[in-house]
């Protein structure tokens, strides 16, 4: 008897004696999640989640799990470590010689599928057909980098997926911070872990952190970023957004017919059709900027809130898979330009400082090319008040000509130093600086030292309360003087790998720096900054010899 093509696939489903591994596998029913066991209703909770991971750890040998970090109610944060064959310590990573590539999801709490995702590519990796993709890269996964908001699950957390899922988590982690808001004061149990025990101990090359979107009806299914640069080396998010994010976009197109493009948002106050797309910023509070600065490259995503859960599922399943493949294919390559952005940021030190500047506020401008948008379609009308409103349509159409803000350019600038010098009373300075991954010492014998002195001009604090601070911005004047340190006194040689990012945060003038979050503040209130001039307390010495 003749078997259909139809019947036949039917017996392969059902009998997986004879189902090659490359196109379908029997799924244990622990590691079916929640989405697909609801119908894509439901999103997982911390214990589903944890229930998952322990789950597949039992079936798998390719998989080590370590905590990154305990939320503030007390759930563990699991990083799991995928590679083929199994490594267990940053050590036996390095001596692979294979790139380390990190994706975490889920660090706004309601934005759930790429916590979903990342258990399927677990699920793909380990158990079906994609064990391939740890042929050239160990894979750090975090699925859940917010539980304490994941599971703050109501209806009304995420307006704008309507619904979908039913409930969803809240924004903000256990402590109430917003997570990528963080990234330069680490006030968060979450932060503070990924540093220490991801970035600092298996340092990735990437760092790959899934978002769903808040706004605009554009027509994409996925919208992303580079680490944007201001004052960063600019390699590795050029080779982000010019090299890898094209091929990626290109690839899901072709295979999974989805549209991306770069992150932004628009606004119908100046009428439709829309003439300029925005993105968001370039400070490094915000993780992926971050990277920037550290020298790695950095990918920002977004999944269109609109769509439907499952098609969120479908299109980050589609972005994250397609740049683990990317990345099995061209770790080593992005290893290197990383670390040539290193080694070059070391050496423009040591030969340039005193003599150049750099950014230290930034401003966003538009791209040389204007592009074509895709959007939903919006008509207007004028309502009973004579005013001129819009509605959308369910139509999705390209507009012509439309600016592209996605770049910053330098608005304020200061000299680069050789290094910094501080008082020891500033030690909380000095722990910060430490926990980001900056070597600092102490001076073991008093210097006078030549360099610049910054005096505080202006000390504008916001009323505004944000994320638990009220952000000040410090305006002054930078002139040459000599000052003299004495021993126990700190300093930073900004000859290391961490250059461009200490720079940033210690800058007074920095847009994103430890002012700008109240480091100083005790320091310059005490000496009347509001009423007088002060003394900016980290000083800038152009060179040191060395006793
Ligand atoms: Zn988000």
């Amino acid at each position: 008897m003749q078997m259909t093509f139809k019947a036949a696939v039917a017996v392969m489903l059902i009998s997986s004696s004879w189902c090659s591994v490359s196109y379908c596998y029997q799924l244990p029913e622990d590691l079916i999640i929640i989405p697909e066991k609801t119908n894509y209703q439901q999103t997982s909770t911390h214990e589903d989640m944890m229930n998952f991971v322990n789950a597949i750890k039992a079936k798998s040998d390719l998989i080590h799990v370590e905590t990154m970090a305990v939320s503030f109610e007390n759930r563990e944060l699991p990083l799991v470590v995928l590679a083929d064959p199994k490594v267990t310590t940053p050590e036996d990573a390095r001596r692979s010689g294979k790139p380390v590539i990190y994706l975490q999801g889920n660090i706004h709490g309601g934005e759930v599928e790429g916590k979903e995702t990342l258990l399927l590519i677990l699920r793909d990796i380990l158990l079906g057909d994609k064990r391939f993709l740890l042929s050239d890269q160990i894979l750090l996964i975090a699925p859940i980098y917010n539980p304490d908001g994941n599971d703050k699950m109501s209806e009304d957390s995420r307006r704008s997926q309507e619904g979908s899922p039913k409930l969803a988590g809240s924004r903000r982690n256990g402590q109430g911070y917003d997570l990528n808001r963080d990234g330069v004061k680490m006030e968060a149990l979450e932060t503070a872990g990924l540093i220490k025990n991801v970035v600092l101990k298996w340092d990735p090359e990437l760092f790959v952190d899934l978002h769903t979107t808040n706004g605009s009806w554009h027509g994409y299914s996925m919208t992303y970023a580079p680490s944007y640069h201001s004052a960063g080396h600019p390699a590795t998010s050029d080779y982000t957004m010019n090299t890898m994010l094209p091929e990626i976009t290109k690839i899901v197109d072709q295979k999974y017919d989805l549209k991306m493009y770069l992150y932004g948002w628009y606004s119908l106050r100046n009428g439709w059709p829309p003439k300029i797309w925005r993105t968001y910023n370039h400070h490094p509070r915000y993780l992926v900027n971050q990277f920037g600065f550290r020298n790695k490259m950095a990918i920002l995503s977004e999944t269109f809130a609109h769509d439907r859960f499952y098609k969120r599922i479908q299109s980050a399943y589609a972005f994250a898979s397609e740049i683990i493949e990317y990345t099995n294919q061209h770790g080593r390559e992005m290893a290197r330009i990383n670390r040539a952005a290193e080694e070059e940021t070391v050496q423009y030190v040591l030969e340039n400082a005193g003599k150049v500047k750099k950014g230290v506020r930034f401003r966003m401008v538009p791209l040389d090319e204007k592009f074509t948008l895709r959007t939903y379609e919006y008509k207007p009308y004028v309502n009973a008040r004579g005013q001129t409103k819009f509605v959308r349509s369910g139509r999705i159409v390209e507009i012509p000509d439309v600016e592209n803000h996605s770049r910053f350019e330098a608005e304020v600038e200061s000299t680069l130093p050789r290094g910094y010098l501080f008082p020891a009373e500033l030690g909380e300075i000095t722990e910060m600086l430490a926990r980001h991954g900056a070597e600092v010492v102490r001076l073991d014998k008093a210097v006078a030292v030549g360099g610049e002195e910054f005096i505080v001009e202006k000390f504008d604090r916001s009323e505004r309360e944000f994320e638990g601070h009220q952000l000040v911005r410090l305006s002054g004047t930078y002139s040459a003087a000599t000052r003299q340190f004495p021993a126990g006194s700190f300093k930073i040689d900004l000859a290391q790998p961490l250059a461009n990012l200490i720079f940033y945060l210690l800058e007074p003038e920095s847009d994103d720096g430890l002012a700008t979050w109240n480091f100083f503040d005790d320091y310059l209130i005490e000496r009347n900054v509001e009423s007088e001039k002060v003394a900016f307390p980290v000083f800038k010495y152009f060179e040191m010899e060395d006793k």
